[in-house]
């Protein structure tokens, strides 16, 4: 099975890298975190590699002497909650350049680009893959700060274990991680309920603006540069955002559009239903889950956003009538 072959890559090993996705997410910084702790404590070298800051709520996980811009050559370079190669944040080429690669996570539109690829689109988050990996085949003894890093990954992807992707196996993975004496009410406030006053104030004037469709079946909020911009906050400070227009009653879809350029639009979608996401957002070279998933448009606004809502109303088999 592929999770013991990537154990066995690991332990056969003296270096080795971890790369996470671009803009990276609780998942993927939990997860990249965890894995980190669980090869260095077994005496390997390790280091992760980022492209991008680590957004303020998760910034907890990370010390200094985690990531790098080294350049070394690694024996094994593993990405973690990647679901395409394009995904892959490949800071200085060392995906490219490891002697071996594997790919851990949970995306149902995973293409398989490692030399080995362990895709399990059942887990809740990339993070409870690595619950796996280090309980039965890498096996360390984990710790409070692996625990923490674990359990930081499955709540951020689960948000707070409440959407769909949470399973019974969720439950119980968070209630062997808190056996680890951690803080999970500390943890929670960090992820979901720690907002500057900017961003709270952002938050009233994108929730003001968001407009609906479909009879309300489908609700969409934008955000755009100069928006940010005004609370002197950057687009990462503003992934929070993503879960007001899926809030609205009736709404079965909802459309984040991040305007970050007039012809740079990444859009996420969220379902509340029946509605494949995934479907919508790989038909725009996208990806994701079914209830969650992005892709980012490269033509103005109004032309990304009636694109995106005829390919839900595909979805959503809407017969639209002008
Ligand atoms: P978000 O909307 O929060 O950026 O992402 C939601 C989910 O979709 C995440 O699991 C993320 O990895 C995935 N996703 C977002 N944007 C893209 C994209 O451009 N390509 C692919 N393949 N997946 C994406
Ligand atoms: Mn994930």
């Amino acid at each position: 099975m592929e999770l013991r072959k990537i154990a066995n890559l690991i332990k056969r090993s003296r270096k080795v890298a971890i790369v996470g996705h671009v803009n990276p997410d609780g998942d993927c910084i939990g997860s990249c975190t965890a894995l980190l702790q669980a090869i260095r404590k077994s005496g390997r070298v390790c280091n992760v590699y980022l492209d991008a800051s680590v957004p303020k709520y998760i910034e907890y996980l990370m010390y200094d002497d985690y990531v790098t811009d080294a350049n070394i050559n690694y024996d094994l370079c593993i990405a973690l909650d990647c679901a395409d190669r394009s995904r892959i944040a490949d800071v200085k080429g060392i995906f490219e350049n490891a002697s071996k690669t594997a790919s851990i996570d949970h995306h149902i539109t995973n293409t398989g680009f490692a030399d080995v690829n362990y895709i399990d689109a059942n887990a809740s988050a990339t993070g409870e893959i690595i619950y796996e990996l280090l309980t039965k085949y890498f096996k360390v003894k984990l710790d409070k700060g692996i625990a923490t890093s674990i359990y930081s990954a499955i709540s951020s992807d689960t948000g707070n274990f409440k959407f769909a992707n949470t399973k019974a196996r969720t439950h119980i993975i968070a209630s062997k991680l808190m056996e680890y004496d951690i803080d999970v009410a500390e943890i929670n406030r960090r992820i979901f309920d720690t907002h500057s006053m900017a961003q709270l104030t952002l938050m009233g004037e994108f929730a003001s603006n968001l407009e609906s469709y479909y009879d309300g079946k489908v609700v969409v909020g934008y955000l755009t540069w100069k928006m940010v911009d005004k609370y002197g906050l950057t687009f990462e400070d503003a992934d929070y955002l993503v879960s007001i227009p899926r809030s609205v009653e009736g709404a079965e879809v909802s459309v984040f559009m991040k305007v970050k350029s007039p012809e740079e639009i990444k859009v996420s979608l969220r379902s509340n239903g029946d509605a494949d996401v995934s479907k919508v957002a790989s038909a725009f070279g996208g990806g994701g889950h079914v209830r969650a998933s992005g892709a980012t448009f490269n033509c103005p606004y109004d032309e990304a956003l009636d694109k995106v809502l005829n390919e839900i109303a595909k979805e959503l088999e809407i017969c639209i009538t002008e």
